[in-house]
């Protein structure tokens, strides 16, 4: 899992949880084909506005702290507040006493294409600041203040996904998803 660029989408920490929620809604429903439509469909919008509400709040709310630190100021604003906090903690590890490039495992390099603490540590050292080309663009999608840096960025292409997997499952699986 660690030499995998997987951008931080484990199946644990995202499929799972979905699947419990549709459980509920569906216990609710007794029976046939098309109540349990009508409650996959409820739940879908009600997961969909939740969705919209969360890319809302990335673009918005600037995580202050983050200011603070000259390496970091050319980012803020400009990748996602996910991001940042995972930058942020890499960075701290890379001011830990004794730090070596050699112990540093550079998972969030690789797994989260986010410079790891031994690159933090290198360019600190040369009093270099961390770039935009640090970043992989998958954290890069966010528009902060009416700057938009990814213009095609939506969740229709997630949504279309989950509508798709719900079609082509077969109906008693839909009835007991785990
Ligand atoms: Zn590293």
């Amino acid at each position: 899992m660690n030499k995998v660029l997987h951008l931080g989408c484990r199946t644990t920490n995202i499929v799972e949880p979905a699947h419990g929620v549709l459980k509920i809604y569906l216990r609710s429903s007794v029976g046939d084909l098309a109540s349990c439509w009508d409650e996959i469909d409820k739940m879908l919008a009600v997961q969909f506005g939740e969705i919209q509400g969360s890319v809302g709040r990335n673009k918005t709310v600037l995580e202050h702290k983050y200011k603070k630190i000259k390496m970091m100021r050319e980012l803020e604003g400009y990748v996602s507040r996910r991001a940042l906090k995972f930058i942020y903690d890499e960075l701290k590890r890379s001011k830990t006493f004794n730090f070596g490039k050699e112990d540093c495992g550079c998972v969030q390099k690789t797994s989260y294409g986010l410079p790891c603490a031994g690159i933090i540590a290198m360019k600190s050292k040369q009093k270099l600041s961390l770039v935009l080309d640090d970043i992989y663009p998958h954290w890069k999608r966010l528009s902060v203040q009416g700057q938009e840096i990814d213009d095609d960025f939506s969740v229709m292409e997630d949504w279309n996904g989950i509508q798709e997997r719900l079609k082509t499952s077969p109906y008693n699986m839909k009835l007991y998803i785990k």
